[in-house]
């Protein structure tokens, strides 16, 4: 019988980047505060709540809409000057001290464990090159993957086609005996539908972003889900 693989992300599917957020948040405050010294933290989550249901992925986006909406014109350079004072040291932090930005979600042992006895297990993963080590293997989660599609160091990234087509080479697995796990629309189900893998979505309910709506059936998951453990009844 073919066997059948699920490939998954890890950033807010295995690993919950919450606290990388509040720290980033935290940095972002910071930031606004030195250009506006009146600011206070609940005038900046105001800000923060009300660009959070057009928000589209990423820190640069994020930022710079947060600080629009509380600087108006001196909003301008907020993301060089973010980048240069704070993202650099801190993605060098990342690296040296994952406890501190990143976590597993509860179940994701658990979850892994069981489906790891009824199908092969794999990641496709945009990831730094160091995650391999302070991420997969720091968390215990590398002895569940027999396929492992990291970013950094296959030099294809998602939403590349290449990076899901190099793990399913890897897996000798069609894409029809594959599915895919993700948190992201663009990332992890737009390009998985479009290959014909099944697409499950996670949005965890504690998430603090906000949780983006597919716009058109392409980018609509087969399965959607706020916990992991609910894939234990699926699959
Ligand atoms: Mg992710």
């Amino acid at each position: 019988m073919q066997q059948k693989w699920l490939f998954f992300d890890i950033g807010e599917t295995l690993i919950s980047e919450h606290k990388r957020v509040r720290i980033r948040n935290d940095q972002t405050f910071a930031l606004l505060k030195e250009r506006r010294p009146g600011l206070t933290a609940a005038e900046f989550n105001v800000a923060y709540r009300s660009v959070l249901k057009d928000l589209r992925y990423g820190d640069r986006a994020k930022i710079t809409q947060i600080a629009q909406k509380i600087l108006g014109k001196g909003a301008g350079g907020i993301w060089e000057e973010y980048v240069s004072r704070f993202l650099e040291d801190t993605e060098m932090d990342e690296s040296r001290n994952p406890n501190r930005y990143f976590e597993l979600f509860p179940e994701t042992h658990r979850v892994l464990e069981h489906l790891q006895s009824r199908y092969q297990l794999g990641v496709i993963a945009n990831q730094k090159i160091w995650a391999r080590e302070r991420v997969v293997k720091h968390f215990g989660l590398d002895r569940y993957f027999r396929v492992m599609a990291l970013s950094d160091e296959i030099g294809l990234s998602k939403p590349d086609l290449g990076i899901f087509h190099y793990a399913l080479d890897a897996a000798k697995a069609q894409p029809s005996d594959a599915w895919m796990v993700g948190d992201r629309i663009d990332n992890d189900i737009l390009p998985a539908n479009a290959l014909g893998m099944g697409t499950v979505r996670i949005s965890h309910a504690i998430t603090e972003d906000a949780v983006i709506k597919p716009k058109a059936p392409a980018e609509v998951a087969k399965m959607e889900i706020t916990d992991l453990s609910e894939m234990l009844k699926a699959f």
